[in-house]
């Protein structure tokens, strides 16, 4: 018997394809200078000056509460409702947002705030690795829907008919881990429309959850529209750990968008404080939060990465890889050679390693992530041709 709750074991369950893949990597992993780590968003480099200079600058307090308990810090609060209005073209309300630790956190709260135990949230697959797990966690019922096939297009029809009456919040991530796709406008309003009609149907609210920690990495000069300028009902997830490259500073926000009826924005904005103080208080650090302002206009080095990706997509497709091209996020998706024999495990043998699709259910896919060197990149690119032609 063992001690761990029902729902942490749903939630690790759920985990497992990634919990396995750790495995894996370990029994692989070696250290050297001659590893290429295409996995996971973390740095490869040194942290961005900017970022360091804004911690080292504001850990000096400037008043006697400088580290007191934080909820949201009023003066960061009310610079990010003014500069996410702008990129938005809304008008936030201040008090419609929260900071806190990375958009996990953001995500867990959407989840508390709206879903009872058994309600339903669906989520279009691939996804990241943790939705499930988060909402096996708040005892909600995961359901998933699959992504068009080739594309990686919303399939409407499916989400349509995935939706019951316990369906409460629908789960839309752009630009999206690990396609790189961005959804248009022209498709948020479609889905929109289908939310529309659903919740008319079931005779209940459905929200949607903009899970858009990537908004600001876009290649080739893409638009984003936030479906919260199109769907009222809709509550923001971000994180400032992916344009930093600084994951392990945990610094993001939930905010709901200006145009959900004040009725129902009034209850949720009252609700905030009792959510994350639930969870075990888990805004984002008081530090992280005077650094805000600061870290506004500071980004990795898009052109590094979009270097990254040109390179990488036209030589893997060249090798016989089909590669998706990425319109924003740092990942390059693309399907394994037809007929290549555990191309994961023959990468790793050579010390690349690359994110398995079986962590996201597409197992004839994997993903790189452009976070690293160019100097992997290159070391990289010979092991991926070989891996084609054996094939
Ligand atoms: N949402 C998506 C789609 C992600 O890919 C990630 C991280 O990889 C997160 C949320 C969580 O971001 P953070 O760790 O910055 O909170």
């Amino acid at each position: 018997m063992t001690p761990v709750s029902k729902r942490v074991q749903a939630a690790d369950d759920a985990f497992r394809a990634i919990a396995d893949f750790y495995d894996a990597l370990a029994e692989k992993r070696r250290d050297g200078d001659d590893v290429c780590d295409f996995t996971f968003g973390n740095p490869n480099e040194m942290p961005l000056p900017p970022l360091v200079d804004a911690i080292r600058q504001r850990a000096i307090p400037q008043d006697e509460r400088w580290y007191a308990y934080k909820s949201s810090d009023e003066e960061s609060r009310a610079f990010v409702a003014e500069r996410l209005s702008r990129e938005l073209s809304l008008s936030f309300e201040p008090e419609d947002i929260v900071f806190t630790a990375g958009a996990f956190v953001a995500i867990s709260i959407a989840m508390r705030l709206v879903l009872d135990a058994g309600d339903e949230a669906l989520f279009s697959e691939p996804a990241w690795f943790c939705y499930e797990p988060m909402l096996l966690a708040a005892d909600a019922v995961p359901k998933k829907v699959a992504l068009k096939p080739g594309t990686f297009d919303l399939d409407f029809g499916a989400i349509d008919a995935a939706i019951t009456p316990k369906t409460r919040l629908v789960i839309v991530n752009s630009p999206h881990n690990p396609t790189g796709r961005i959804y248009d406008a022209d498709t948020l309003r479609a889905l929109a429309d289908l939310l529309d009609r659903a919740s008319e149907r079931i005779g209940r609210r459905i929200f949607l959850l903009s899970d858009e920690p990537y908004r600001r990495l876009r290649f080739d000069g893409r638009d984003f529209v936030s479906p919260a300028s199109i769907y009222p009902w809709t509550l923001i997830s971000y994180s400032y750990g992916k344009v930093l490259l600084a994951p392990g500073q945990r610094l993001g926000y939930l905010a709901v968008s200006p145009l959900m009826p004040r009725s129902e924005r009034e209850p949720l904005r009252d609700a905030y404080f009792s959510t994350a103080m639930a969870l075990g208080w888990v805004f984002a650090s008081a530090l992280m939060q005077y650094t805000v302002p600061d870290l506004e206009d500071v980004s990795v080095d898009i052109a590094a990465l979009t270097r990254r990706r040109d390179v990488m997509f036209a030589a893997l497709t060249e090798a016989g890889y089909e590669m998706l091209m990425p319109e924003g996020t740092f990942y390059l998706f693309g399907r394994w050679p037809r007929g290549a024999k555990d191309p994961w495990r023959a990468l790793a043998d050579r010390g690349v390693y690359v994110l398995a699709g079986a962590t996201m259910n597409v197992p004839d896919y994997f993903r790189i992530c452009l976070t690293a060197t160019d100097d992997m990149v290159a070391r990289a690119l010979p092991v991926f041709r070989e891996i084609a032609q054996s094939a």
